[in-house]
C-alpha cells in the first residue's frame, strides 16, 4: 500500500496536483476540506457544526476531522493506498492518524510538501475566489487561513521531518512540471 500525505499552505495546488496524483497509483483520495463541504452542501449535523468556523477561514475541530479520516480509512482497507490532501492540519491530527495507521497496520509512506511563498498564494486564492464560489475564499478568510496555517499547521512538518518522512517540492511553475517531480518522488518511494 502507498499512503502519502500532500502538505502544503492553502492556494498550493494540492487539490489539483491530488486529482492527477490519485488517478495514476489508483490511489483513495481523502480530501478533509472536500468532505467537509460535501457535509455543509448536504445540511448534515457535522456540515450545520462546521459552516461558520469554514466560512471565517477557521479550523475545525481535530475530533471532527480525525472521526472523519478514520471512517474512510476502516471503509477502505482494501485500497491500492491513500492520498490524504489537507489533513493533517495540526500536530494532535497527525498523531492521531499515527494511531488510526497502527490500528490499521498501515503507515505513511511519504509527506509531499508543497512550497510556495505566500505573496503567490494569496493572489491566487484571490484569483481562485472569484469563480470558485467557496465562502471562505475572501480576503479576510484567506487571511485568517494563514495565520491559522502559520501557528497550528506548520508545526507538522517538523512531527514528519523528525519521522523522516518529509520531502520538500518546489510548488513555483508548471503544474505538469510540478506533477512531474511528484511522481518521480513517489516512484522512487515506491521502489523501496
Ligand atoms: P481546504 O479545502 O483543505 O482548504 O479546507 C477548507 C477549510 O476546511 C479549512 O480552511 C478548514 O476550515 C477546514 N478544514 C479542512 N481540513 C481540515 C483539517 N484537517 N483540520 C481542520 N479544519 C480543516
Amino acid at each position: 500500500m502507498l499512503n502519502i500525505i500532500l502538505f502544503g499552505p492553502p492556494g498550493a495546488g494540492k487539490g489539483t496536483q491530488s486529482q492527477q496524483l490519485k488517478e495514476k497509483y489508483n490511489l483513495t483520495y481523502l480530501s478533509t476540506g472536500d468532505i467537509l463541504r460535501e457535509e455543509m452542501a448536504a445540511e448534515t449535523e457535522i456540515g450545520k457544526k462546521v459552516k461558520d468556523i469554514i466560512s471565517k477561514g477557521g479550523l475545525v475541530s481535530d475530533e471532527i476531522v480525525v472521526s472523519i479520516i478514520r471512517g474512510r480509512v476502516e471503509a477502505n482497507q482494501k485500497s491500492a493506498g491513500f492520498l490524504f490532501d489537507g489533513f493533517p492540519r495540526t500536530v494532535r491530527q497527525a498523531e492521531m492518524l499515527d494511531g488510526i495507521m497502527n490500528e490499521f497496520s498501515l503507515k505513511i509512506n511519504a509527506v509531499l510538501s508543497l512550497e510556495v511563498p505566500e505573496e503567490i498564494l494569496i493572489n491566487r486564492m484571490i484569483e481562485r475566489g472569484k469563480t470558485s464560489g467557496r465562502a471562505d475564499d475572501n480576503i479576510d478568510s484567506i487571511k485568517h487561513r494563514f495565520v491559522e496555517y502559520n501557528e497550528k499547521t506548520k508545526p507538522v512538518l517538523a512531527y514528519y521531518e523528525k519521522q523522516g518522512n518529509l520531502k520538500g517540492i518546489d510548488g513555483v511553475g508548471k503544474v505538469e512540471d510540478i506533477f512531474a517531480t511528484l511522481c518521480n518522488e513517489i516512484d522512487k518511494i515506491s521502489k523501496k
